[in-house]
């Protein structure tokens, strides 16, 4: 029987989307740790960079990075740096969504094209270029993660623009399952259940889905950032090896019955 481990003693890990300790992407990072990973971590901007870089030495990250998808070069420079640190990298967390607030306010048949571009740039095409910086150096297979919702496969009021992104997000996931799976690289979208977040924070009435959510969720509870992060670390460990592709659902059961 081949070595399998249901940990991630000795992987190295890529984290991008902390801006707080609210950040689903911080609770992703303290489950990589706890099962053991080293972590790569960025931040926005400078002015994102003091509420990021204490998680980041509580994480124990030996990097710290700026990365502005946006911004030319600041992705490819994490990776370049990765690459000359680690010479690998098992695993990478996309979680990170930005929409212009009149698009995102706005229903889906007025948003602008400058509101769809930038949306479908930062939330979803970001991810594609993560994962083709990726791929060289997930020589021994890895592991990608991004973060989407149900708003993506049905329609959730005030979800707006974002609905459809998500929806292409989903349908990346899968081809780019399909595309690198033969190297050993899985391709995973999560879909956690609504969350007290800074980007959750700019969706209109979130209160009210977070309330109808509770209530008719089977767990009859809300999740948190810990719940979407014990589950996206598993399934980075050789637990999660024959499952790509998929939207995985973190949300109390909700998708089921909503
Ligand atoms: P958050 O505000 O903590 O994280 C959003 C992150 O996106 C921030 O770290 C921000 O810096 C980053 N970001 C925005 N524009 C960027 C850019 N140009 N370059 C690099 N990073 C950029 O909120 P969150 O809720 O943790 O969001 C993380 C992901 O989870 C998003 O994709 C979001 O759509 C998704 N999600 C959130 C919920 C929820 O209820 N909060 C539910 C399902 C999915």
């Amino acid at each position: 029987m081949t070595e399998l481990s249901i940990d991630l003693k000795g992987k190295k890990g890529l984290v991008v989307g902390i801006a707080n300790q609210h950040s689903i992407a911080y609770g992703c990072a303290r489950a990589f740790r706890r099962l053991g990973a080293d972590l790569a971590v960025t931040y926005l901007n400078e002015k994102a960079k003091p509420y990021v870089a204490p998680l980041a030495e509580e994480l124990g990250a030996p990097i710290l990075m700026p990365c502005d998808v946006s911004a030319p070069g600041q992705l490819e420079a994490v990776f370049e740096e990765i690459g000359r640190r680690w010479g690998k990298l098992d695993f990478a967390l996309h979680s990170i969504a930005f929409a212009p607030m009149a698009d995102l306010h706005g229903r889906v048949v007025d948003c602008s094209r400058e509101g769809f571009t930038t949306a479908m740039d930062i939330s979803c095409h970001s991810f594609i270029r993560m994962a083709r910086l990726a791929e060289p150096l997930m020589r021994d297979g890895g592991t990608l993660f991004t973060m989407s919702y149900y708003g993506a496969e049905k329609v959730v009021p005030h979800y707006n623009i974002m609905g459809p992104v998500k929806a292409a997000l989903e349908a990346t996931t899968r081809y780019m399952a399909a595309e690198l799976g033969p190297k050993g690289i899985r391709v995973h979208a999560i879909s956690p259940g609504p969350l007290k977040t800074r980007a959750a924070s700019g969706i209109d009435h979130f209160d009210e889905l977070m309330s109808r959510v509770e209530a008719a969720a089977p767990a009859h509870r809300l999740v948190e950032i810990e719940d979407v992060g014990l589950t996206t670390a598993l399934l980075a460990t050789d637990a999660g090896r024959l499952v790509t592709g998929s939207t995985t659902y973190v949300d109390g059961g909700y998708h089921v019955v909503g």
